[in-house]
């Protein structure tokens, strides 16, 4: 069995949301929008597919690196097709990006797992058939009845846990360019607004602006150690480790979690297990260059009895949550009281990550990732 085609096609879909200029999703007005979908192809006919931001899978960087390493490889090595990746990025002028990575690792998984009539969940470690999830929210903004003030977030955390069904929910806070924003008094009215709502029994979690100061931080912590968070995370820049030692210190009965957004794959990662600058690590296919290094993650937090909470949601990251044993929740959304999450969009015929009324996701027992997408769609609406 070998790869014989990496190809990309770019289609169009209609969305209720849209991104500001920092890149956070709000609602919105339907209006077009476009996304990607990357397939890898054996000399078989066995596929694997995956969705992908049209700039992670660009066909100059397929014929580039992508098809040079792929080409005549064995899917199942997959391990030597990341590492023939990841060797390239050093010199690839900064253009071959982790996404980039993820994208070719998890369209290669979704093909292994179909090629062994498996899912990806269940070839990883299969370590769990359903995990319970927490509501996601989208971050604050302006609009009326939507996530403008601290009440409207108690509203949307009793709709989510009362009528919904979730078991614990985790608030972004306001951030840049929403007006007022950020606010760390802001935040903390939220924040004790659910925990009012909800009572004190519920895990809680906050993800708030990540440009505060060491001081707004630690203010921030102590208040929510009075109110029981769970965790935090991302409340400053990552790239300074020591600030993370110094407020992990400084918090005892709040769990700091990290690094999401920061560079370096599962070896920064292994750094802020080794360095105390975190209670938990966070991973995320997207985060670390896909499956391979989320895994090693996750293995490497088991080793010094860490809980890895994995970041963002999809059929991806659904694989990892599943095949790991410490890990808390998977992180369903982004939620909003105007977005029906529950709703397919146009390209798929059932969402990745379907909960049931008592707040867990289960996992697909098809061959592959699990996505089920409308191929007949995509192939319509070809851009
Ligand atoms: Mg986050």
């Amino acid at each position: 069995m070998k790869i014989e085609r990496v190809e990309a096609k770019t289609f169009s879909y209609i969305t209720n949301q849209s991104r500001d200029t920092d890149g956070h999703s709000h609602p919105g007005p339907d209006s077009p929008a476009t996304t990607a979908i990357l397939t890898i192809t054996c000399d078989d006919g066995t596929s694997g597919h995956v969705i992908a931001r049209p700039g992670d899978v660009e066909e100059n960087l397929l014929k580039a690196f992508v098809r040079p390493v792929l080409v005549g490889a064995d899917p199942m090595g997959h391990e030597a097709i990341w590492q023939g990746l990841y060797k390239w990025q050093r010199g690839s002028a900064a253009k071959l990006t982790d996404r980039v990575l993820c994208a070719v690792d998890l369209a290669l998984w979704d093909l292994i797992g179909k090629a062994c009539g498996q899912p990806v969940w269940k070839l990883l470690g299969g370590y769990r058939d359903k995990i319970l999830a927490y509501g996601s929210t989208m971050c604050g903004d302006d609009l009326k009845g939507g996530l403008a003030t601290p009440d409207d977030y108690a509203r949307f955390a009793e709709w989510l846990v009362n009528v919904r069904g979730y078991k614990a929910v985790k608030l972004h806070g306001w951030m840049p360019p929403v007006p007022g924003a950020p606010d760390v008094r802001k935040d903390y009215a939220a924040c004790a607004a659910v925990r009012e709502a909800l009572g004190p029994d519920i895990p809680l979690m906050l993800d708030p602006n990540h440009w505060y100061s060491r001081t707004d931080s630690l203010w921030l912590c102590q208040r929510l150690e009075e109110l029981n968070y769970f965790w935090i995370e991302e409340m400053m820049e990552e790239a300074s480790m020591s600030s993370y030692q110094w407020l992990t210190s400084k918090t005892p009965r709040l769990n700091i979690c990290g690094p999401e957004s920061m560079t370096g794959k599962h070896w920064t990662r292994a750094e802020w297990a080794a360095n105390g600058a975190c209670d938990m690590l966070r991973t995320g296919v997207w985060d670390v260059g896909g499956i391979g290094p989320a895994m090693k993650t996750a293995k490497m937090a088991e080793s010094f009895h860490m809980s890895c909470e994995v970041h963002g949601t999809g059929a991806g990251n659904m694989a990892v949550v599943a095949a790991i044993p410490n890990t808390n929740f998977y992180e369903r959304g982004l939620l909003h009281p105007f977005v029906d999450y529950d709703q397919p969009r146009q390209y798929q015929n059932r969402i990745d990550d379907e909960m049931d009324a008592d707040g867990y996701v289960h996992f697909s027992q098809a061959p592959g990732l699990g996505q089920d997408l409308n191929l007949a769609y995509i192939e319509a609406n070809l851009v």
